[in-house]
């Protein structure tokens, strides 16, 4: 019998940056298990569009068993126990008072999540900034998106993620995709690739390995892990050589070609094919499909982005596509498929350890006293910048001055997905005091003193602002368990336990009051929000950023008259290829990259937790070459041990000749023997501070049997 439904919410999915539009149908019966759903959630969900398997079983973490419903503190006996709100907020407000009092505010951090709403994005950094008064602020989405953006700002004076919106894939003529993989990551998207072929157009796919998304593409490059910057560094000599270089668009909007030029002129074809392992004809073909069209595309994501040099690797396709007049016109330019739900606005309002909301940097005077008259404080009050996210997690626990004792993550779960996770989980074990929000009991809620089970997107209102940079409204469909709180209630609760003077009217805890402050402190800034409200977007269905006033129709395409830089000309960068911080060797011979699939989400807190998909994607695996299997006499199925000089993990050996024989793959949705982070290794972009997630030198063996 079909459920009964009272009535349907619209709104959008909790996963990834694609924020697909669903409807939730209230079935009035989520206790029992036996509504439309049949996962007790008392929602099911009602396809507005295409949704993955994601999407579809989104309501299943809703389920009471499933998710936290009451605080929890660790007590005397070393064990969590349930205790009650105000005890917990409580031992919380002790914890991080406590420690600002004996080693200074910059011993307090806070870690925030790049699927945390707008509105909480903003609330926690200011939080921190205000009431906690460290500079130790960052966030997950440095380890997702931050190589793009800082090519992004580097060469077009703005970062968003895609300067057009996605509707536009299909009207150009070739398009790039550099270390992406949305077949798995975000499938619903697939469609605008496929129609981009159905009219005409060509999809070129560089991966390292036959992905799904390769397997649609006119032409797969396969270079090996860690030398993209090489590969764009080639395909622009060879635009150059052939004489393809649109002039007037580089003399008239763009400045440095010089050097660009140069660096590409010192990578020559055979040169390329020797650093990355793609034969000559392969890179030739690129440049005659990417050439050919008058409109066409780059699309980054976490392949070139995830890497040492992720700037300037970013920065290099960004040069393919300035020199052939490929960027600020219709149709074509760069764009970077951002990661998280909310990897876009989670680095617009100020949980990024160098920036205040509205993408203004903490070191802009300007900036610093813009936010403080919106917040109502003297602007050097305002701590200056602080670590990025690994240094900060890096630093949890050393009894150093500079040391940091106490935490607050909210939203997060470096246990299973910060590189070197070993390393990081010693250093979270090792903290005098950390309080985490979320919704599970995560890896690194496990190790907290203090849990807080917070409300999650169908239980509230917030805004996410989605790859394309379109502000979207996830509307609130049911009522949250009682034992839950929203992460906008436990900070408002802290800084009145804490004694901020400002906590009744600074902290709100009603996500539209918090977003009408966020209008006003982004206003005139890059990311500026002043003219979106909770109506417009339920009107016009999201707005896209810069939108100064209300009478403003937004903007969903960037850069078609001038680029965002003080001359408003794009800025080539020049750099040239260097190796990965670390190249095979006798000891460790083999190359490692790291990634998703399609049915496990992130550190897989949510979606480990999903029978359908945990049934789809149980558990880790290696992929690996037959010929690399032959090597170490491994058969399908054995447990192969993976080593790096960071540690060890173990999965099933999954052969395949999708991928090099030089290189391994691992998901990293895991904790446990299997955790492919163990491994990964933290050597940082200097720009970006993004760790070299996406290559490290690795042994591969036989594992004993369990
Ligand atoms: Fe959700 Fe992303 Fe899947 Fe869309 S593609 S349903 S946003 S996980």
């Amino acid at each position: 019998m079909s459920p009964a439904m009272t009535d349907i919410t619209d709104t959008h999915c909790p996963y990834c940056a694609l924020q697909c539009a669903m409807g939730l149908a209230r079935t009035g019966d989520g206790e029992d298990g036996s509504n439309g759903a049949g996962d007790g959630s008392g929602l099911r969900v009602v396809e507005r569009g295409a949704l993955c398997g994601k999407g579809a079983t989104a309501t299943a973490v809703l389920r009471p068993g499933t998710r936290l419903t009451q605080p929890l503190v660790r007590g005397a006996d070393g064990e969590l126990a349930p205790a009650g709100w105000d005890e917990a907020l409580e031992r919380v407000a002790r914890g991080l008072s406590g420690t600002r009092q004996r080693y200074g505010a910059d011993a307090v951090a806070v870690f925030g999540g790049g699927g945390l709403t707008n509105e909480k994005a903003y609330a926690l950094g200011k939080f921190a900034r205000l009431v906690l008064g460290t500079s130790q602020i960052d966030y997950n989405g440095r380890f997702c998106m931050s190589s793009a953006a800082a090519a992004g700002n580097r060469a077009f004076g703005l970062d968003r993620g895609l300067p057009f919106p996605l509707e536009d894939i299909p009207r150009t003529g070739c398009i790039i995709l550099v270390g992406a993989n949305p077949a798995e990551t975000m499938p619903p998207a697939l469609r605008y690739f496929t129609e981009l072929r159905a009219n005409g157009g060509t999809l070129i796919v560089i991966d390292p390995r036959r992905t799904r998304t390769a397997e649609q593409a006119d032409l797969h490059l396969a270079p090996r892990p860690g030398t993209d910057l090489a590969l764009a560094l080639g395909l622009l000599h060879l635009v150059v050589a052939g004489g393809r270089v649109d002039e007037a668009f580089v003399a008239e909007r763009t400045s440095g070609w010089e050097g660009a030029r140069a660096e590409a002129m010192a990578h020559w074809p055979e040169l390329v094919e020797r650093i990355t392992g793609v034969p000559v004809p392969r890179l030739r073909e690129a440049v005659e499909l990417f050439c050919a069209p008058q409109a066409a595309m780059v699309l980054t994501a976490r392949g070139p982005e995830q890497q040492a040099k992720g700037t300037d690797t970013v920065g290099a396709w960004i040069n393919l596509c300035l020199a052939t007049g490929r960027a600020g016109r219709p149709y074509s330019g760069y764009g970077c498929l951002t990661g998280q739900g909310n990897g876009q606005g989670g680095r617009e309002h100020g949980q990024k350890a160098d920036q205040l909301p509205g993408y203004r940097m903490l070191t802009d005077p300007a900036a610093r006293a813009h936010v403080a008259g919106v917040w109502g404080v003297d602007p050097a009050v305002l701590p200056g910048p602080g670590r990025s996210a690994y240094e900060l997690l890096d630093a949890l626990g050393d009894p150093s001055p500079a040391g940091i004792r106490a935490l607050l993550l909210m939203g997060s779960n470096p246990v299973v997905s910060a590189p070197r996770a070993a390393h990081i989980e010693d250093r979270m074990r090792s903290l005098d005091f950390l309080a985490v929000c979320d919704v599970v009991l995560s890896e690194s809620a496990r190790l907290a003193d203090v849990v807080l089970p917070v409300t999650q997107w169908a239980e509230e209102t917030g805004t996410m602002t989605n790859l394309e940079g379109r502000v979207q409204l996830r509307r609130r469909a049911v009522d949250p368990p009682p034992g839950c709180r929203s992460d906008l209630a436990v900070l408002r609760g802290l800084a009145r336990r804490l004694g901020w003077a400002g906590w009744e009217r600074g902290f709100p805890e009603e996500p539209a009051e918090v977003f009408a402050e966020l209008r006003r402190a982004s206003a005139g800034g890059v990311a500026d929000y002043a003219g979106i409200s909770y109506e417009r977007i339920a009107a016009e269905g999201g707005v896209f950023w810069p939108c100064p006033a209300e009478d403003h129709p937004g903007t969903p395409r960037l850069f078609l008259d001038r680029f965002a830089t003080p001359d408003g000309r794009a800025r080539f960068a020049a750099a040239g290829h260097r190796p990965a911080a670390e190249e095979p060797d006798a000891e460790y011979p083999v190359l490692l990259t790291t990634g998703r699939v399609l049915a496990q989400y992130q550190s897989g807190a949510q979606t480990r937790r999903v029978a359908e998909l945990n049934a789809a994607a149980p558990g880790p695996f290696v992929q690996v070459h037959p010929r690399l299997a032959e090597r170490i006499g491994a058969a399908e199925g054995d447990r192969l041990a993976v080593v790096s000089r960071r540690g060890r993990a173990v999965a099933p050996a999954r052969i395949s000749t999708a991928i090099r024989p030089d290189t391994v793959f691992m998901p990293f949705h895991w904790p446990g023997e299997g955790r492919a982070n163990t491994l990964t290794n933290p050597a940082l972009d200097p720009a970006s501070r993004m760790p070299e997630f996406k290559v490290c030198a690795v042994r591969v063996e036989r594992a004993e049997p369990v």
